[in-house]
């Protein structure tokens, strides 16, 4: 049931009062509270598991590994890391500013919202949460709409496990989002919505992390194994069915190697899936029929010619497909495709493939299969993305040490263990000036005169 908007006020009212009472404040409580979503998360995956099967069909693998194993392992590892990140730095400073004790605080930025989107509806909501609550925030968490069933779950679980004097879960869709949008915002999501999120957190100065997709491209260099790197990529587009932000959305290689590719393409779709993605348990659904549409016009608009896959249920199933021979204006190449459909744009060369990226928005992620040193390097000088990723997709996000985010179109800010700490605390400067140096300060004090220019 979505939540009343008449409540919405109270509960954004109830949270701030928490906050200025200190409710998140001591480390003790913010542990507590860490400890108690790992625990969340792990005593109910079987439910998790149940909910996110209704509302996305994900393979219980992928859920278990993806959404709730990280949301246990970075709870637990940012509660064990929580001293470290709030410790105060004492920075360098000339001689005469070393009595100042001059400090660096970490502050929270105060009570914060957090608008999720449906594709990782369970993680998606924690990573940032973990952020807030060890800054020491209060939260409003928004889930989507769009994935019912796991926003229903995490309204019920969450105030047995989380203090409800600091985190609270509002569930609804377009009015109920509006209605929360008058604090500090996290938001995950597509740009378009950013953009309104963005104009109205404007409206009240508030600082905003927009954690957006795009259109994230795979550089294929012809002296790769092209097919290993047909297989890492095939696996990566078939996570979540291709609805995932940093899902490969298309691939660029060099027209004479094209075919080559295809057929590497194609011998790593039928180890991956023995009787076709439409059987599969390994593979999640489109999450609605509205996506089912978008796709199915995609599919049916293209101009580019289909070499694997292509079939449909009529409903809410796709093939994972593969589409050769796309130009740069077809349809598929419009906006991020969010789905199981991978294009391959044939290129003359790699140096044209690096134009073509740097000619578009900047991607979230950035892949490229080589091996060549100058290549990589090329790629790291000439493009701009949120990650550059070599030889694999997918797998930067595991790593707990690396931020996530993106720049430009695919968002900015960051998130992931302490960049998730330090998206919801602010740096505070400080310094504490000693009675006892008055004497030197003679100068500084009006009225000026000409003796004191000297000094
Ligand atoms: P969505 O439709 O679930 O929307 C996200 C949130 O925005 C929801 O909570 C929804 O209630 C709210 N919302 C929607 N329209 C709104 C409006 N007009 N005003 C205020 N709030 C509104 O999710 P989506 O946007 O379809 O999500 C998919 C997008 O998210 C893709 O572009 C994907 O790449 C991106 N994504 C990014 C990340 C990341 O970490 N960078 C992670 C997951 C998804």
């Amino acid at each position: 049931m979505f939540t009343p908007i008449s409540e919405i006020p109270e509960i954004r009212k109830a949270l701030g009062e928490s906050f200025r009472k200190g409710v998140p404040r001591p480390l003790e409580w913010r542990k507590h509270q860490l400890l108690q979503l790992a625990r969340m998360l792990q005593e109910h995956c079987e439910a998790f598991a149940k909910a996110i099967e209704k509302d996305i069909g994900k393979p219980k693998l992928e859920m278990y590994s993806h959404e709730l194993g990280t949301g246990i392992a970075r709870s637990i590892a940012s509660a064990q890391a929580l001293e470290d990140w709030n410790r105060p730095v004492v920075v360098d400073a000339p001689d005469w500013q070393k009595p100042w004790e001059p400090t660096v605080y970490r502050a929270a930025k105060g009570t914060v919202v957090i608008i999720a989107a449906w594709n990782y509806p369970i993680f998606g909501l924690v990573q940032p949460l973990i952020g807030a609550i060890a800054a020491g925030c209060c939260a409003i968490l928004k889930p989507s709409e769009i994935s019912p069933h796991i926003a229903e779950l995490l309204a019920e679980l969450c105030p047995k496990y989380l203090d409800p004097r600091a985190y609270r879960v509002v569930h609804g869709g377009i009015p109920e989002t509006t209605a929360v949008l008058k604090l500090p915002f996290f938001y995950t999501g597509n740009n378009k919505v950013a953009r309104i999120i963005a104009r109205e957190a404007a409206n009240h100065l508030t600082p905003l992390t927009l954690e957006l997709g795009g259109k994230s491209p795979v550089i294929v260099d012809p002296k790769y194994d092209l097919k290993l790197a047909a297989k890492r990529i095939l696996w990566a587009k078939a996570l979540n069915c291709g609805q995932n932000c940093i899902a490969p959305d298309y691939v660029l290689i060099p027209r004479t190697n094209q075919d080559e590719f295809v057929d590497a393409l194609k011998t790593a779709y039928a180890e991956l899936f023995p009787d076709g993605s439409m059987q599969s348990d390994s593979i999640s659904r489109i999450v609605s029929t509205q996506h089912y549409t978008r796709l199915m016009g995609l599919l049916n608009g293209t101009q580019g010619q289909v070499v694997t896959g292509g079939r449909s249920d009529g409903q809410i199933k796709i093939e994972l497909t593969v589409i050769k021979d796309v130009r740069p204006d077809d349809c598929l190449l419009d906006s991020e495709i969010f789905g199981p459909l991978l294009p391959i744009v044939p290129v003359g060369s790699i140096d044209e493939a690096i134009e073509f990226v740097c000619a578009r928005a900047h991607p979230l992620a950035l892949y490229a299969f080589t091996e060549n040193p100058k290549i990589k390097q090329q790629i790291l000088e000439e493009t701009a993305s949120g990650a550059a990723v070599f030889n694999d997709c997918f797998m930067q996000q595991a790593v707990d040490g690396l931020p996530f985010g993106g720049v430009g179109d695919s968002g900015y800010g960051r998130q992931c263990g302490k960049a998730s700490f330090d998206t919801f605390s602010y740096e505070r400067a400080s310094i504490d000036v000693p009675k006892e140096m008055e004497p030197f300060y003679a100068a500084r004090y009006q009225p000026y005169d000409e003796h004191k220019l000297k000094l």
